[in-house]
C-alpha cells in the first residue's frame, strides 16, 4: 500500500521505469557513501567557522540605510574568510549573481595597461562582455585592460609551455575557470588548479590568480583558496547558498584583493563598510549551514543520471565512473523529441510550476532555440533541480541541482518516464 513503488506511480512513474532505476540506485550506494563523507567533512568545516565566529541570534537583525556595523554581515564575511582560509571575503546580497562578483573582481584588481590572462581556453559565456571579448559599453577593454587566452591542449591538459610564453611584463591577474561551464572540457579538481597556480606563480611571483569557483563549492574537502588562489568567486543561488539565498555573490580571498574589490562593489572610499544586509544574513547562514548536503544530493543525482543514460547508451559527460568536481552533467540525447521530454519530464516533477509544459523558444544571445525546465523556488536558481539545451546536434541537455537527493531521482526518473512513454527508449 504505501510502498515507494505505489507513491511514484501516483506520481505517475511506470513499474518499468522504477524497477530500471531503482537497480541503478542500488549499485551506487558505495560510490554515495564517499559523497556523504565529503558532506560530512564540509559540515564539519562549516560549522567549526559558524562556531569560531560566535554565530549568534544577534546576527540575524536586520540593517536598512548604509548600514553602518552590520555585526550580521561581518560574521557571514568572517564565516566565509574561515571555510576558504582566506584572510577576507565578500558576502552581499548586493552582488546581483556569480557573473558580478566575478566583474567585480577582475574591475576591481585591474588597472588600465594591465593585462588578464585565462591558461584554460575561454571562459563562460557572460564573461565575454565583461572582459570585452565581445564589443560591450563599459567592458575591461574599454578600460585599456587588455585579454588574452590559451587554449587547453587537445586532451585537456594545461598547456605549460603556451602558458609560459603568454605571461608577460603586463600580466596582473589570471582567471581560472573550475567547473567546465557549458564547454566539453572536463571539470578541475582542485588538486590540478593548484598545479596550475603552481606553475604560474612560479613564472610571475605577484601575478593575482582568481579562480571562477561557480558549481564547485563543497564538492570537494578543500577550495582553490587551499592551494594558493588569491581570489574565489562565486553565486549564491549555486552551491554555497544551499537554496535558502535568494540573491547574492561571493568572493573570499586576501587582505587586498578583497579591499580593492570591494571598492569597486560600492565605490572608493566607502568599499566594505556600507551595504545594508536588509534582514537576509539568516538566509544567507542557514543555507550556508545546509550546502555541504544540498551539494551532496546534488552530486548523487548528477551521477545517477550519468548511469541510466549511458546504460542505455547515450553519451554522458562526465561519464557512469568518473570522479566529480561540480554538480554538473550533461546528457546527448541525439533528438529534438528526446530533449524536449527530458526537459518535460524534469518539470512534472519540481514542486513549483509542475504543471507547465516546457517549449523550446528563442533566446537573446543564442542563434538556435533553447529548451529550460525549471520549478525553483527562486528564479533562475540552478542548485535547484533544473535543465536546459539548444535545439541543435547532439541535442545535449544539461542538468544541475536538486534541493535533495529524493528530488534530483525523482526529476530524473520522470525524465526517463516522459522518454518511455513516448517511445524514444526502451528499457528491455
Ligand atoms: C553560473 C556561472 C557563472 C555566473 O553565472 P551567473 O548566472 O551570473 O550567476 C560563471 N561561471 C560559471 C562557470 C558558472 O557556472
Amino acid at each position: 500500500m504505501n510502498s515507494l513503488k505505489t507513491m511514484y506511480k501516483e506520481l505517475g512513474v511506470s513499474e518499468e521505469v522504477f524497477d530500471f532505476c531503482e537497480k541503478i540506485a542500488e549499485d551506487l550506494t558505495d560510490r554515495f557513501a564517499k559523497i556523504d563523507e565529503t558532506a560530512e567533512y564540509n559540515q564539519l568545516k562549516v560549522i567549526q567557522a559558524m562556531q569560531k565566529n560566535k554565530l549568534s541570534e544577534a546576527h540575524f537583525s536586520p540593517t536598512t540605510g548604509y548600514g553602518y556595523d552590520d555585526i550580521g554581515r561581518d560574521a557571514l564575511e568572517a564565516t566565509y574568510a574561515d571555510i576558504f582560509h582566506t584572510e577576507a571575503a565578500l558576502v552581499r546580497p548586493a552582488i546581483q549573481c556569480g557573473t558580478h562578483a566575478l566583474a567585480i573582481a577582475l574591475f576591481g584588481n585591474l588597472r588600465p595597461g594591465d593585462e588578464l590572462l585565462s591558461p584554460v581556453g575561454r571562459p563562460y559565456d557572460t564573461l565575454e562582455s565583461v572582459i570585452g571579448i565581445n564589443p560591450t559599453p563599459g567592458s575591461l577593454a574599454e578600460y585599456g585592460v587588455t585579454y588574452r587566452e590559451v587554449n587547453l591542449k587537445e586532451d585537456y591538459s594545461f598547456d605549460y609551455e603556451g602558458i609560459k610564453a603568454a605571461i608577460n611584463e603586463k600580466t596582473k591577474l589570471v582567471t581560472i575557470q573550475r567547473s567546465k561551464g557549458y564547454a566539453t572540457r572536463p571539470t578541475f579538481s582542485v588538486e590540478q588548479i593548484g598545479e596550475l597556480i603552481s606553475f604560474i606563480k612560479g613564472v610571475k611571483k605577484d601575478v593575482i590568480v582568481m579562480v571562477d569557483n561557480c558549481y564547485g563549492e563543497f564538492t570537494e574537502r578543500i577550495e582553490p583558496t587551499d592551494v594558493g588562489a588569491d581570489m574565489a568567486v562565486g553565486s549564491l543561488i549555486k552551491n554555497p547558498g544551499g537554496g535558502l539565498a535568494p540573491v547574492g555573490g561571493y568572493i573570499a580571498g586576501t587582505e587586498k584583493c578583497i579591499e580593492n574589490a570591494s571598492c569597486r562593489m560600492t565605490c572608493p572610499g566607502l568599499g566594505r563598510e556600507v551595504g545594508p544586509t536588509l534582514g537576509l544574513n539568516q538566509a544567507f547562514f542557514q543555507g550556508l549551514f545546509l550546502s555541504p548536503t544540498v551539494t551532496a544530493g546534488a552530486i548523487k543525482g548528477a551521477i545517477f543520471a550519468a548511469n541510466i543514460y549511458e546504460k542505455l547508451g547515450f553519451n554522458v559527460i562526465p561519464n557512469s565512473v568518473e570522479p566529480r568536481y561540480d554538480i554538473i552533467q550533461a546528457v546527448s540525447l541525439n533528438s529534438p523529441e528526446a530533449l524536449c521530454a527530458f526537459c518535460e519530464g524534469i518539470q512534472a516533477a519540481a514542486p513549483v510550476d509542475s504543471f507547465v509544459k516546457p517549449e523550446p523558444s528563442d533566446m537573446p544571445g543564442y542563434t538556435d532555440q533553447v529548451i529550460m525546465a525549471a520549478g525553483a523556488f527562486v528564479q533562475g536558481s540552478s542548485i535547484e533541480l533544473s535543465a536546459d539545451g539548444p535545439l541543435r546536434p547532439p541535442y545535449a541537455v544539461y542538468f544541475q541541482g536538486g534541493l535533495t537527493w529524493d528530488h534530483a531521482k525523482f526529476g530524473i526518473m520522470m525524465s526517463l518516464q516522459k522518454m518511455v512513454e513516448k517511445g524514444l527508449v526502451k528499457l528491455s
